[in-house]
């Protein structure tokens, strides 16, 4: 099976150093293994997206010397796709309508379990769906950050997959393109670790495969606080793009390339050394 990877910014801020990490990382791990790396656009939150962050995130890339194996997948393009998912789900009765709002949670530990809503149903108003999270245990062996477990029903809970606005959640949208997109290996930061065992759960009930997972540290800034492209922390210049790229690389452990013509050069040079081995492995690292 051809390795596929890919790189899944969401357009809420411009490409920052923390996204770079995700991206040098997922385009090193899939050339080093003769696979593609593939680019998808999650721009299925409006509320959260800012005006021109994909079209500056698109373009700041290739700059960087990062250019994507086939077009981009637009998740806002993918909706029907999220709704044959839904229909399959709740043929299936996995998920149920639920009216519980956050405070009304809040009371229950803030977590919606086995079904149980605290408010009454309102068909007046359109309802967010859930799934009817089982008392699961999911097992995946992460590649850097090794085996992991959690008890789904007890961190998760009956978590939204439709919410009241008729948007569909980051796990299922996440769960159904990267199967649609044939990747066989997830590389991310680690701030998605607890995400995957949702992920997972969904891969295995909408009768999807699995893929492997590598999460790598988070970058944090001086304060140890995780970089997020909505803080603004640490902007990247795309117009001399080598000091990021060399700092990135130094976060991946990997060797130093001094001498380089152009982004491009040195991504080929960084790939012609490049060693999963020394990935680091720990949950968080500062850069400055
Ligand atoms: N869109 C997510 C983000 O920008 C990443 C999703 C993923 O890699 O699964 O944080």
């Amino acid at each position: 099976m051809t390795y596929r990877g890919r790189f899944a910014p969401s357009p809420t801020g411009q490409l920052h150093f923390g996204s770079l990490v995700a991206a040098l990382g997922s385009w090193l791990c899939a050339h080093h293994a003769g696979g593609q790396w593939l680019l998808r656009m999650e721009d299925i939150d409006p509320p959260r997206e800012v005006p021109g962050a994909a079209a500056a995130i698109l373009a700041a890339l290739p700059r960087f010397g990062l250019l994507a194996d086939a077009p981009v997948l637009w998740q806002s393009q993918r909706i029907a796709a999220y709704d044959a998912a839904f229909a399959q789900l709740r043929a299936a009765d996995q998920v149920f309508p639920c009216w519980c709002s956050r405070s009304e949670l809040a009371a229950a530990d803030g977590m919606h379990r086995d079904g149980r809503c605290v408010a009454a149903a309102d068909p007046s108003r359109p309802p967010a769906w859930r799934l009817r999270t089982p008392a699961v245990t999911l097992h995946f062996d992460d590649a850097l950050q090794g085996p992991q477990r959690q008890e789904l029903r007890q961190s998760a809970g009956d978590f939204v997959i439709r919410r009241v606005e008729g948007l569909y959640s980051y796990q299922l949208a996440c769960a159904v393109d990267d199967a649609h997109q044939g990747i066989t290996e997830v590389v991310r930061g680690s701030d998605l670790l607890d995400s995957t065992p949702r992920q997972i759960w969904l891969q295995r009930l909408l009768g999807l495969p699995t893929p492997a997972y590598r999460h790598l540290p988070l970058v944090l800034d001086a304060q140890g606080c995780k970089l997020s492209k909505s803080t603004q922390a640490l902007p990247l210049d795309p117009a001399d793009p080598l000091p990021a790229l060399r700092r990135a690389l130094a976060f991946l452990r990997q060797p130093a390339v001094p001498a380089a013509t152009d982004a491009a050069d040195l991504l080929a040079q960084a790939l012609a050394h490049f060693e999963p081995a020394l990935l680091p492995h720990c949950s968080g690292h500062s850069v400055v």
